[in-house]
């Protein structure tokens, strides 16, 4: 099975979907994060070039640690990403070529532009790709099996799946600490653990969870035993 996570800044892969990134890497699926910005502009302190070099070294440690290495950085404008034609082909080819068979990208309604634009923009892309359009990408169709959406900013309001992440939650949190230029703006631990402690009741006392919305589902989840093909 093959994971492939589309992030619009480096951290939000692991706040909306680092625990099923983790359970996926000891499941042994093959896991890709993409990064379309560099998150240049999430801080004031420093020059945003130096900011991206600083953000894109904490997501290679934090992805590092949780046993994530295939990071590819497309290098988007960080706070005005918008679908252009050149990234909906770069984001065709990551599919086509890559094939993955689990899709993940921010949820439709995720109150930050950059996330609603990563939202459409790869939606566009799992679509075409898996027809006869876009002679400039390369020419090998592929249909994504299953398409999840994650939450970040804003909670999801139909949410079709609960990933467990209680036994993985210290780990995911472990990682999100990684990203030190952003722990002076906001505490990961309040976001992340607010959010994991709230889907986690609808599964039991004392768990915690991450919500998806389910725009495609045609292959197993990640929670499902003996999923992995290697
Ligand atoms: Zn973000």
């Amino acid at each position: 099975m093959r994971l492939m996570v589309f992030a619009p800044h480096p951290d939000d892969d692991l706040i909306g979907c680092g625990g099923m990134l983790i359970k996926a890497v000891r499941a042994g699926w093959s896991v890709r994060v993409v990064y379309l910005t560099n998150g240049e502009a999430g801080g004031t302190r420093v020059r945003p070039e130096e900011l991206a070099e600083t953000r894109v070294g904490e997501a290679r440690a934090a992805a590092g640690s949780i046993g994530v290495t295939d990071l590819v950085f497309l290098g988007q404008p960080d706070g005005t990403l918008r679908q252009t034609p050149d990234l909906l082909v770069q984001l065709i080819n990551q599919l086509r070529i890559w094939r993955p068979t689990t899709v993940c990208a921010p949820h439709r309604h995720d109150a930050h532009p950059d996330h609603i634009a990563t939202h459409d923009v790869v939606a566009q892309a799992v679509a075409s790709a898996a027809g006869p359009w876009f002679p400039e990408a390369v020419p090998q169709r592929w249909q994504v099996p299953t398409v999840l959406a994650y939450e970040v900013w804003t909670p999801i309001r139909h949410v079709a799946y609960l990933e467990d992440i209680t036994e993985v939650y210290d780990d995911k949190l472990q990682a999100l600490r990684m990203h030190r230029s952003q722990l002076s703006s906001f505490s990961y631990d309040d976001l992340v653990g607010g959010l994991a402690t709230y889907r986690g009741t609808a599964l039991g006392t004392g768990r915690r969870a991450e919500a998806f919305e389910v725009l495609r589902l045609g292959g197993p989840l990640i929670t499902s035993p003996g999923t992995a093909d290697r």
